[in-house]
């Protein structure tokens, strides 16, 4: 297993759309534990295969609170979205640091495959209702970000444009041996 860099926001490959897996078998299985070792070591809820430059429709969640209800969704699709919505802080593991309110359907039900191909249909509310809401975002190439306004976004993209060259001069500094 291994942990995977995680793109972070604005990088434009964040903004590719997915493509469908067709074949469900057990060649995903490295990624899918790679993908999760990823997600825990980042204190994530979840995360899409999007995030990882992996364009193919994964995502793996985790909401419970002891780390021990891993979730697999493979081709998901949402079927329903409440009428009722619910607005919350939302953060991403692309977007560190950010954590802003997004307004989300409070209930969901969305159909997907697990690791072993069987489709499922997950009916969901609270966490879990957003989380899968916010990760097939990210498949069809749209980040939290997207459901703010035009000036909080590009707000939050200088700080984290700021935060990534100083952090690549700090590492360029440190390769130099300055450091
Ligand atoms: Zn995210």
């Amino acid at each position: 297993m291994a942990l995977l860099p995680i793109l972070a926001y604005p990088d434009p490959k964040l903004s590719t759309v997915a493509s469908p897996v067709d074949k469900v078998d057990d060649s995903l299985a490295p990624l899918l534990a790679d993908m999760f070792e990823t997600m825990y070591a980042a204190k994530g809820v979840g995360l899409a295969a999007t995030q990882i430059d992996v364009h193919r429709r994964i995502v793996v969640i985790d909401v419970s609170e002891e780390r021990n209800q891993p979730m697999v969704l493979i081709n998901p699709e949402i079927q329903w979205l409440s009428e009722e919505f619910v607005k919350g802080d939302e953060g991403c593991l692309s977007v560190p640091g950010i954590y802003d309110g997004v307004e989300r359907a409070a209930r969901v039900r969305a159909t997907a495959l697990d690791e072993h191909g069987n489709s499922r249909t997950i009916e969901a509310e609270g966490l879990l209702a957003v989380c899968i809401q916010h990760e097939v975002d990210h498949l069809n190439g749209k980040l939290f970000v997207h459901h703010l306004s035009q000036l909080k976004r590009e707000r939050i993209k200088s700080k984290l444009l700021k935060e990534q060259r100083e952090a690549a001069r700090a590492n360029k500094e440190k390769q130099a041996g300055k450091v």
